[in-house]
């Protein structure tokens, strides 16, 4: 019972995969013979084994089930293509302004045709246009500003120093080191 299930999703995927195209109704069709096969090797069980394994209701199961995959599977095979005039021929990638850059399709390096090209062209003039920024850019910050709302800068801001030369640093560790006791 399972294996009617993979049967029907496998034409179906075929189907959806190759739809508006020969292929599909290919697909589908040897789909609908193979389910045939099964019917007609399902009719000649009955003779083989003299009544014993041949049971109607299946029969009519096996007819239900073939209108399904078929009727389905036609369905899906005419609903046309998402991919528009301006995508890759093999992979559909979008390739909206890239022939102005390329002449291969970036995604898969095949060549991009002259119809592709011209409909992407045209799309990238005529649909994409630049970012307008929404309202007009903020002020920098200064960063002494925001230092002095947060607990690093209790007493005075770095910035505010000017800083000390070297000289004077080293004058100060030696202060520190040595008490001024030989004044
Ligand atoms: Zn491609």
């Amino acid at each position: 019972m399972l294996l009617f299930v993979i049967y029907a999703v496998l034409v179906w995927y075929g189907a959806v995969k190759w739809r508006h195209n020969w292929r599909a109704f290919a697909w589908v069709g040897g789909g609908i013979v193979g389910v045939l096969i099964v019917i007609k090797f399902h009719t000649m069980l009955d003779g083989w084994t003299r009544q014993e394994i041949y049971l109607p209701v299946l029969q009519t199961l096996l007819w239900s089930y073939l209108l399904l995959v078929g009727s389905v599977g036609f369905f899906v095979a005419c609903i046309p293509q998402s991919r528009g005039a301006w995508c890759c021929d093999k992979c559909g990638y979008d390739l909206t302004g890239v022939p102005g850059f390329a002449d291969v399709c970036p995604e898969c390096g095949v060549p991009i045709s002259e119809d592709v090209a011209r409909a992407a062209e045209r799309r990238a003039t005529v649909v994409v246009s630049a970012p307008v920024p929404a309202g007009p850019a903020r002020a920098p910050r200064d960063m002494v500003e925001i230092l002095g709302h947060t607990s690093l800068s209790h007493t005075r801001s770095a910035a505010e120093q000017t800083p000390a030369s070297t000289d004077e640093q080293d004058d100060d560790r030696h202060a520190q080191h040595q008490p001024p006791s030989q004044g």
